[in-house]
């Protein structure tokens, strides 16, 4: 795939740099693609414009604030608060997220002469988004070469991967202290380690404590 084009779905988070640095290193010309939705903080789009420029990929960002008429919530509307309630999907859920934002990507990806999509959903961490599955992914995959009668390949590097398995991925391609200090996973806002109190923040901290203690472990000398 050397010689192909991808283009990464790009939030600036953790998991969407992990796939940034591994498509970087599969395709032989990368582009990303950020979607503005009205996000809590215009912090996230900067983040990913810096990460973008830091590591020498064009970046485009795309007006979705639609969504934000569509599925009002707590990462599109600031007088929601983050909850979850055990057993339910987390109030930062939005129905039809990456339907939509994939779907968009392909029409981008396309007029860019790209077939390769890259997106970070992952199936095994997370609150059960039905639209991160794999069956939804490869269902989507068919779609969109129906639709525009274009071959392209959907790749999700994470889809098996633990939040932990994420972070040795990171390391394994040379860029976990980038990510660790550069991304932005907080829901306040904050790079790096963030609050530390956010779900994201916990749920980041865990795969992160996971992931030094099992290195630790296996006598490799820690970052
Ligand atoms: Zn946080």
């Amino acid at each position: 795939m050397k010689k192909e084009k991808a283009i990464v779905v790009f939030s600036g988070g953790q998991d969407s740099t992990t796939c940034l640095f591994w498509a970087k290193q599969q395709f032989g010309e990368v582009e990303t693609l950020t979607f503005d939705y009205g996000q809590r903080h215009k912090l996230e789009i900067e983040c990913a414009q810096q990460i973008a420029r830091e590591l020498g990929v064009p970046n485009t960002v795309l007006d979705m604030s639609l969504l934000n008429q569509l599925a009002p919530n707590a990462l599109t509307r600031t007088d929601i608060d983050i909850t979850q309630e055990k057993g339910q999907l987390p109030s930062t859920f939005v129905d039809g997220r990456n339907l939509l934002f994939l779907s968009f990507a392909g029409v981008f990806a396309k007029q860019r002469g790209a077939r390769h999509l890259v997106t970070g959903v992952c199936e095994t961490d997370f609150s059960g988004y039905p639209d991160c599955r794999d069956s939804f992914i490869k269902s989507l995959n068919v779609t969109l070469n129906l639709s525009m009668d274009y071959p392209f390949v959907i790749h999700t590097p994470l889809m098996w991967l633990t939040k932990a398995q994420t972070w040795k991925l990171a390391d394994e391609l040379g860029a976990f202290p980038y990510i660790r200090e550069n991304t932005l996973t907080c829901y306040n806002g904050i790079k790096g380690d963030g609050c530390g109190e956010c779900p994201a923040c916990q749920l980041r901290k865990a795969g992160l404590d996971t992931y030094l203690s099992e290195r630790e472990q296996s006598g490799e000398r820690a970052i």
